[in-house]
C-alpha cells in the first residue's frame, strides 16, 4: 500500500456520479466533496480503529476521525457493545430516559462552570440555542463572532466580515437575510482592540461573544495570552454573555476540553456548546453553563428549545461509553501519536525546504503552508492551499487521509498503533516531492 502511486477508484467515481443525481454535489457537507484540493472523495465502506477502507478496497491511516468524534478509533468494541445494548432496548422513545441524565451528569462533572446541560443532536443546534438563550436573557439582539470561527450553520453565525466591511457583516452565504446578518458584529481573532472598539460602540446592545473555545476551523489558531480574558472581562463590564464553543475542543483537548487547559481567564465563560466527542459518532451534543441561565429554557422557562430525537438513546449511550473510555492513557495516547506525525512532518518539510508551522491546541493540531505564525483567518488565508493540495494528494494515494482542506485540524484517536504512525511517516518524503515539484 505504502509504495502505491495511483488507486482504483473506479466505484468512488461511480457512487459519486449516482449521487450527484440525487443528492447535491454528490455530499451531504459540503467539505467531503473534495473541492478545496480536486479529485474524487472517497466513498467509505467500512471502518475499524484508525483504517478507513473505501469501497474499491483501498485501506487508510484516518487523520480525520469524522471531524473529531472519533477520540477512540472507529467501531471501539466497548462503544459498540453499548450501542447495541442500547439499540436492543429500542431506538427512540420521545420520554426521558436514564442515559439522558448519565451523560449530562458525566458532562456537568467534567467541566466546572457547567452546572446544566440541555442535549441536542447537533453543534449546530447546541450553537443555535445558545445564542438564542442569551438573547432571551439578555433581552439584546448582537452578537460577536470572529472570522475564521465556524459554529455550524446557524444563519446568524455564518457571517463573515467581508473585506472592507468594518463591523457590520453582509451575509457571506445565501439566503441569510440581511436584517439577520446585520445583528452579527465580526471581528478578527486575536484582536483585543477591536473588541474594545465593538464595545465601545455597541456595548448596551451586545447580547453575546462567541468563541471558539481554541479555534480549529481555520486550521488550529489558539487564542494568544489574554485574549480569551478580554472577552470575559469586556463581556461582564457590558451586562453581555460569553459562549465558549466547545463542539471541536471539547472532551478532546483534554478530559474538561479546552477549558480543562486554560482554565478560567478572568472567569468561566456563562455557557459551553458542545458535539463531537461527546456523541461518540452518534448525533449527540448540548450547550450548558450556569444554572440561573439554563432555567429560561422551557419548560422552566420562557426560552423555547426542544427536539424530537434529542438525547436519543442510542446516541446517549455512544457518547457515555466515548466520555467514559477517555482515560488519562487515552489522552497521553492521543499526545504520543500527534506529537510523532506533527514530528515528523516538521522533519521532512524543513529538510525539503517547504515553509510551514505547526500549531497545536491539546492533542489538535495544524500545518500551515506558510513560515510565519498564524493568528487569525488572515494570516490563515496567507498560506500556500494550492501546495496543500498536492500535499493532500500524496498522502491519500500513499494511503493517508487527510482533511481534504488547508484550514481544518489533523485528528487522530486513541487507536492510532504504532502500525498507524508509521505508515504516516513512510508516506511524507514522497509527499514533499509532490509539493515541491
Ligand atoms: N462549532 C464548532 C466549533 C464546530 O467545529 C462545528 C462543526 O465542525 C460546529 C459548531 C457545528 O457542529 P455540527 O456539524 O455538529 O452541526
Amino acid at each position: 500500500m505504502t509504495d502505491r502511486t495511483t488507486q482504483p477508484t473506479a466505484r468512488s467515481t461511480a457512487l459519486l456520479e449516482r449521487a450527484r443525481t440525487v443528492i447535491p454535489g454528490g455530499v451531504n457537507s459540503p467539505v467531503r466533496a473534495f473541492r478545496a484540493v480536486g479529485g474524487t472523495p472517497r466513498f467509505m465502506a467500512s471502518a475499524t480503529g484508525p483504517w478507513l477502507t473505501d469501497v474499491d478496497g483501498n485501506r487508510y491511516v484516518d487523520l480525520i476521525c469524522s471531524w473529531g468524534p472519533m477520540i477512540l478509533g472507529h467501531a471501539h468494541p466497548q462503544v459498540e457493545a453499548a450501542v447495541r445494548e442500547a439499540a436492543g432496548r429500542g431506538f427512540s422513545f420521545g420520554t426521558p430516559s436514564e442515559n439522558e441524565v448519565a451523560l449530562a451528569e458525566e458532562i456537568v462533572a467534567r467541566v466546572e462552570p457547567v452546572e446544566q446541560v440541555r442535549l441536542v443532536s447537533s453543534g449546530t443546534e447546541a450553537t443555535m440555542s445558545a445564542l438564542r438563550l442569551a438573547r432571551g436573557a439578555t433581552r439584546r439582539n448582537k452578537v460577536v463572532k470572529f472570522a475564521g470561527c465556524y459554529h455550524g450553520h446557524v444563519d446568524a453565525l455564518l457571517a463573515q466580515a467581508g473585506s472592507g466591511v468594518a463591523t457590520f457583516a453582509l451575509p457571506d452565504s445565501a439566503g441569510v437575510p440581511e436584517s439577520n446578518a446585520h445583528d452579527t458584529i465580526v471581528l478578527p481573532y486575536n484582536d483585543i482592540a477591536a473588541l474594545e472598539t465593538a464595545f465601545a460602540e455597541h456595548g448596551a446592545e451586545i447580547a453575546c461573544v462567541i468563541t471558539e473555545a481554541s479555534p480549529g476551523n481555520m486550521g488550529v489558531v489558539p487564542p494568544q495570552p489574554g485574549f480569551t480574558a478580554a472577552i470575559r472581562r469586556l463581556t461582564r463590564e457590558h451586562g453581555a454573555l460569553m459562549i465558549s464553543d466547545e463542539v471541536m475542543t471539547g472532551f478532546r483537548c483534554s478530559r474538561a476540553g479546552w477549558f480543562g487547559l486554560e482554565g478560567e481567564q478572568d472567569g468561566a465563560p456563562d455557557l459551553f456548546t458542545f458535539g463531537k466527542v461527546m456523541g461518540g459518532g452518534f448525533p449527540a451534543a448540548a450547550f450548558g453553563g450556569r444554572a440561573d441561565l439554563m432555567r429560561l429554557l422551557a419548560p422552566e422557562g420562557p426560552v423555547y428549545q426542544a427536539g424530537t430525537l434529542s438525547g436519543n438513546p442510542i446516541a446517549t449511550a455512544a457518547g457515555l461509553a466515548t466520555l467514559q473510555g477517555c482515560t488519562d492513557e487515552v489522552y497521553a495516547r492521543l499526545d504520543t501519536v500527534a506529537h510523532a506525525i506533527a514530528g515528523g512532518v516538521s522533519e521532512t518539510f524543513t529538510a525539503a525546504g517547504i515553509p510551514h508551522v505547526i500549531q497545536w491546541a491539546g492533542s489538535m493540531f495544524s500545518v500551515f503552508f506558510r513560515d510565519q505564525p498564524v493568528r487569525s483567518y488572515a494570516d490563515a488565508q496567507a498560506q500556500d492551499t494550492a501546495a496543500f493540495g498536492r500535499f493532500f494528494h500524496a498522502m491519500l494515494e500513499q494511503g493517508v487521509h487527510l482533511p481534504p482542506s488547508a484550514f481544518e485540524a489533523w485528528f487522530v484517536s486513541a487507536a492510532h498503533d504504532d502500525q498507524a504512525v508509521e505508515q504516516v511517516l513512510r508516506a511524507l518524503p514522497a509527499a514533499a516531492r509532490a509539493v515541491t515539484a
